[in-house]
């Protein structure tokens, strides 16, 4: 049986600062000039107030646990090694909500409002490196 390799990130015009800051172990958010708010996802106008000016500013890369969920079925065989494993929704200090997984650390130990930091890790092929949380 063939298994689909894990996806990986495929930057675009509008995300590619997202993702080359994550090669360089920079968690970069898009925020706008005008009424000063960070949003995320990446778009082409602020969420906020509707304004096109927009700048990358690095984060601090903490936040807390929103929401998670720990996956025990692995959705595609490239994950069965990784199973268990936690996704979670972390609020970022800048206001922003990301989904991401928290790793290393056992799935039990998660808890809504556990303060998390940023940490990246390989995407598995070449030099693009995802987001992910700890604890901490
Ligand atoms: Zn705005």
């Amino acid at each position: 049986m063939t298994s689909l390799p894990k996806p990986l990130p495929a930057p675009d015009p509008a995300t590619s600062e997202y993702w080359e800051g994550a090669k360089q172990g920079e968690l970069r958010l898009p925020k706008c000039r005008d009424c000063g708010k960070f949003h995320f996802y990446p778009r082409t106008l602020c969420p906020h107030c509707g304004s096109v000016n927009l700048e990358w500013k690095n984060c601090s890369g903490r936040g807390v646990v929103y929401s998670y969920t720990v996956v025990h079925r692995a959705p595609s065989p490239a994950f069965e090694a990784d199973v268990p494993y936690v996704v979670a929704v972390i609020a970022l200090e800048e206001g922003p909500h990301l989904m991401s997984s928290i790793i290393n650390v056992p799935a039990d130990r998660v808890r809504v409002g556990e303060n998390v930091r940023v940490t990246f890790r390989s995407a598995g092929s070449g030099d693009e490196m995802l987001p992910m949380f700890e604890l901490g």
